[in-house]
């Protein structure tokens, strides 16, 4: 198993381990369990653009960021999603807490939690082991068609000066191949684009839909930039299968509560 779900005062939060053995950072993917908040959005809902209470959403951040060791009032970078490829790094950042637009955020400094939220959506993780610089990216269907995997990793290697051999990833749990169902359209941009891959989608039979496989994509396009495969984990759990884990807006709709993704330097 390439990560653990563990267990810390009643909240779960996914770990991978590869990510948690390099021993400089603290990082998790939260689950569902362990929060405050009443049902559409029980329990642990991270989602402050629901309709959940603001006192919940607070009590929530505070028992995730502690099960991961990290103060639950200390500064944070948010980052909010666009569903592009802009990935910016802390050297970038002003300073004051306040989040910034992107979907992929790097950082080489020491107690400073990169956190960003999901329901469905791919969440990325990377971690370069010998220039410790750790960071997160969002990746949908539409950030993963465009390649954010790849632009976090030309921004490793342009800022931080980053070798892809030394650098972890790992792709968390998101909408999987079995949930996935998209029409003749966005299916054939995924063909023409990535046609080098013919397993990334399967046909299913007399519906017009395809299924297409974003861990499968994402993992890939990080081969492709020279990461080794053996240091990328990928979760493969889908957010819309596991509902006794997991948030899912294409399950839910507009009342699904939201997963965040933590990642931070503590060393
Ligand atoms: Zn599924």
């Amino acid at each position: 198993m390439s990560y653990e779900i563990i267990k810390k005062n009643g909240v779960k939060v996914l770990q991978f381990i590869n990510l948690r053995n390099t021993g400089f950072l603290s990082h998790g993917f939260s689950t569902r369990i362990g929060g405050v908040s009443p049902s559409p959005y029980n329990t642990l809902n991270l989602g402050f653009t629901t309709s959940d209470d603001e006192s919940n959403l607070t009590e929530n951040r505070r028992r995730l960021m502690s099960s991961l060791g990290l103060n639950g009032t200390l500064l944070h970078q948010q980052i909010d999603l666009v569903h592009g490829v802009r990935v910016i790094t802390n050297r970038e950042l002003r300073g004051d807490g306040v989040p910034v637009i992107a979907d992929g955020i790097l950082t080489d400094k020491i107690g400073l939690p990169l956190v960003t939220t999901f329901a469905d959506c791919v969440p990325l993780f990377f971690v370069d082991r010998i220039k410790k610089v750790a960071g997160v990216a969002h990746a949908g269907w539409r950030g993963t068609f465009a390649g954010i995997a790849v632009k976090v990793i030309e921004k490793m290697a342009e800022v931080y000066n980053s070798n892809p051999p030394d650098i972890l990833a790992g792709i968390g749990p998101g909408i999987g191949s079995c949930c996935f169902e998209v029409g003749d359209g966005v299916a054939s941009l995924f063909f023409k684009k990535y046609n080098r891959w013919k397993d990334l989608a399967v046909n299913i039979s007399n519906t017009g839909k395809w299924k297409i496989n974003l861990f499968r994509l994402n993992k890939r396009l990080l081969m492709d930039c020279g990461l080794e495969e053996n240091n990328i984990s990928v979760a493969n759990l889908c957010t819309a299968c596991r509902e006794d884990l997991f948030f899912s807006y294409r399950r839910d709709g507009k009342l699904s509560g939201r997963m965040t993704a933590v990642i931070a330097k503590i060393s």
